[in-house]
């Protein structure tokens, strides 16, 4: 069956569908030329790992605990080693991977990053070097996700994430969609060729955020109580958990590593956390954020109002994994709820 292009509440097409034992063939396809990471269970909650086998996956649209930004921008990276003026990077022996079962939330957060890291080699690098493969959410989601768009059914946003593939789980079997031309190669390659394309529209950009989400933004920008900081501030330990599993975290430290041998060392890049006291510390010694109310109140004001300002992107997608990563409960959801001055709800 020839394949279809996917329009929206317009053009009624047979779905199509690939089986169970298809997939899995599919998955050994790619696995014979790619690094695979994938969501694996791991005791009770789902973490992305690199796969052996296609039965190692677990793709029932359920989030992994931590987010899958590690496969696009390592948690911590040598960027390259220096000897005198000359530079020496590893970025050419980037492998070929397949990034498999990524959930609509993690595609969104991926929207976010690609814009921060638009002039990043590293970065681009790497994800030219990533096939993106997408699964639908399954719709019993934790209670601690929410939604930051007004969409309200996934087929709707799909046309705004860049993917390659996209499983739609239909019981047992998936229906296939393509969102790039590399992900029609790599099918026709597989020899399958029965599936729906949908067209990359760029991301949804702030008027298709919610009325919650420009209210919360509006509140932390001119009126929210500053008391929620000093009673937040009174219960985080600072572990930076929070930022370490959210998929919209980006910021990062560098470090020159000097060696004995004079002007050689190497500069690593690695994550790092606005919890962290040293964070906003510059050179002499001062803070900017002075204390752990301060250092909340700037995670939040980062999110909900300085990112949609720079970038015209949400930055938080609503997958929840910060309240389930943190150790003292603070619940995202809840506080929210609190500078809009209303009740928790699960939707923005
Ligand atoms: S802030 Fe929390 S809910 Fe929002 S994207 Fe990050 S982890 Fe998910
Ligand atoms: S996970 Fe909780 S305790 Fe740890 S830094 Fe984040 S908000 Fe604070």
């Amino acid at each position: 069956m020839a394949n279809t292009f996917y329009c929206l509440n317009i053009c009624a097409t047979i779905v199509p569908i690939m089986i169970k034992d298809q997939l899995s063939q599919f998955i050994k396809y790619l696995l014979a030329s790619n690094e695979i990471y994938g969501p694996v269970q791991k005791g009770s909650v789902l973490e992305v790992e690199k796969i052996a086998q296609p039965t190692e996956l677990a793709l029932n649209g359920q989030l992994t605990h931590h987010s899958w930004k590690k496969v696009f921008l390592p948690a911590c990276e040598k960027l390259f080693d220096y000897k005198g003026s000359s530079l020496s990077e590893a970025i050419n022996d980037y492998p070929q991977q397949v990034a498999f079962g990524l959930t609509t939330f993690d595609l969104k957060a991926l929207n976010l990053f690609n814009h921060v890291y638009e002039k990043d080699p590293y970065y681009q690098r790497r994800k030219c070097k990533t096939l993106l493969i997408g699964q639908s959410v399954a719709p019993e989601q934790d209670a601690r996700t929410f939604k930051v768009f007004t969409e309200k059914l996934e087929e709707d946003i799909l046309e705004h994430l860049e993917f390659d593939i996209f499983f739609e789980q239909r019981g047992d079997s998936f229906r296939v969609m393509t969102g790039s031309e590399e992900g029609q190669r790599v099918l026709a390659d597989f020899g399958y060729d029965d599936y729906e394309h949908i067209q990359f529209a760029g991301p949804t950009k702030e008027e298709g955020l919610s009325a919650r989400t420009l209210a919360i933004k509006d509140q932390l920008k001119n009126h929210h109580d500053p008391k929620i900081w000093e009673k937040l501030g009174k219960k985080c330990i600072e572990c930076g958990k929070c930022t370490v599993a959210c998929p919209t975290c980006y910021c990062f430290r560098l470090d020159d590593e000097a060696v004995l041998t004079e002007g050689e060392g190497k500069r690593t890049r690695c994550w790092d956390s606005c919890f962290y006291r040293e964070f906003s510390q510059v050179a002499g010694g001062h803070q900017f954020l002075t204390d752990t109310a301060q250092r909340i109140h700037y995670w939040y004001y980062h999110k909900f109002v300085r990112i949609p300002e720079q970038y015209g992107l949400p930055g938080c997608v609503g997958c929840g994994r910060c309240t389930r990563a943190c150790p003292v409960g603070i619940d995202i959801n809840e506080t929210l709820a609190k500078i809009v001055n209303s009740d928790p709800v699960g939707a923005l």
